[in-house]
């Protein structure tokens, strides 16, 4: 082959791989990044491998909570260490409480006070029911010895990161920023007041939240085709182990696998997330019989035979 020859065909070549190269980095191009980080699927059940609710929808690297459950920082601190780099601790900022039940804010000492330890300047922006504001009054007033020695000692610790802006909320709309919108929604929980499931709509993904709820919530109206919901759970094998009292409170409070697979059979989430596997009753009762009953086999087999979608069950450190 001629030197000119050879100059076209690298000249080919070279353009070729150009316009591969353009190709393949329009596809790559950065986009919006929306994932749910199940930071905490337990339950008040001091289960090791399951820390206290709560959920995280990072949507590039930031990182909204949904319920501060027992764990709730060591769990973000776990995920970062995994490579979800918004979880940092610093970073925790924006929380949203589906209700004030212990399982589901025990943790919230943690994420006020511990960010801030690790140096966070923004106080906790904190959405939650009625009551909210009372609760995170007192934990401060229980704290208030530490924060002042922290803040006047030889800590230095700054004083503005463990304020906290509560903002008590009633379903709609509750917060909005440039990537993404929340909506809360009532969850009949025991009572029908005080209670939500939220919404997270992102420039890629919807995301619906059930918290603790029976199936009067108003979940299916707003999943409805959504990306992903989470979603609460007790088998019917474990409901039919309990006393009555225990049924009649776990009907008053939270949802069987049949009346989710009806749920999701018609709200037809892309993928259902199961969470918050509760087992009151045998929780209390302690025989492996009835723990067995309702352990995730069983759930899992349950749901699946009422419903044919997408369905995994949630664990700790989980990433979807
Ligand atoms: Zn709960
Ligand atoms: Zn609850």
């Amino acid at each position: 082959m001629s030197n000119v020859r050879k100059h076209q065909v690298l000249a080919v070549v070279l353009l070729f791989v150009f316009a591969w190269h353009s190709a393949s980095f329009a596809q790559s191009a950065p986009t919006t990044k929306t994932q749910v980080v199940m930071l905490g699927t337990g339950t008040p059940l001091p289960d090791p491998r399951r820390s206290g609710p709560s959920t995280a929808i990072v949507v590039n690297d930031m990182p909204y909570i949904v319920d501060a459950g027992t764990g709730v920082v060591r769990r973000a601190a776990a995920a970062r260490d995994k490579g979800m780099k918004g979880l940092e601790p610093t970073n925790l900022r924006i929380a949203f409480l589906t209700h004030l039940h212990a399982d589901h804010t025990l943790g919230l000492p943690d994420l006020i006070l511990t960010p801030w330890i690790m140096g966070r300047k923004e106080p906790l922006e904190l959405y939650g029911p009625a009551g909210t504001r009372e609760m995170v009054a007192h934990i401060l007033q229980a704290y208030d010895a530490d924060i002042k020695t922290r803040t006047e000692g030889l800590e230095h610790s700054n004083r503005t990161g463990y304020k906290v802006n509560v903002h008590e909320i009633t379903p709609g709309v509750v917060y909005k920023d440039a990537s993404v919108t929340v909506k809360a929604f009532n969850a009949y929980h025991g009572s029908p007041q005080n209670t939500f499931g939220y919404r997270f709509e992102t420039p890629g993904r919807v995301i619906v939240i059930s918290g603790d709820a029976t199936p009067k919530s108003d979940v299916l109206q707003n999943c409805n085709g959504c990306d992903v919901l989470i979603h609460e759970v007790y088998t019917q094998a474990s409901f039919d182990k309990v006393s009555p009292e225990w049924k009649q409170y776990r009907e008053a409070f939270h949802t069987s696998t049949r009346q989710l697979a009806e749920i999701a059979n018609k709200a037809k989430p892309d993928l259902l997330i199961l969470y918050h596997r509760e087992n009151p009753g045998c929780d209390q009762a302690r025989t492996q019989e009835c723990r067995e009953a309702g352990g995730e086999e069983q759930m899992l087999k349950e749901i699946r035979e009422l419903y044919k979608g997408k369905v995994t069950a949630g664990h700790d450190l989980d990433v979807y």
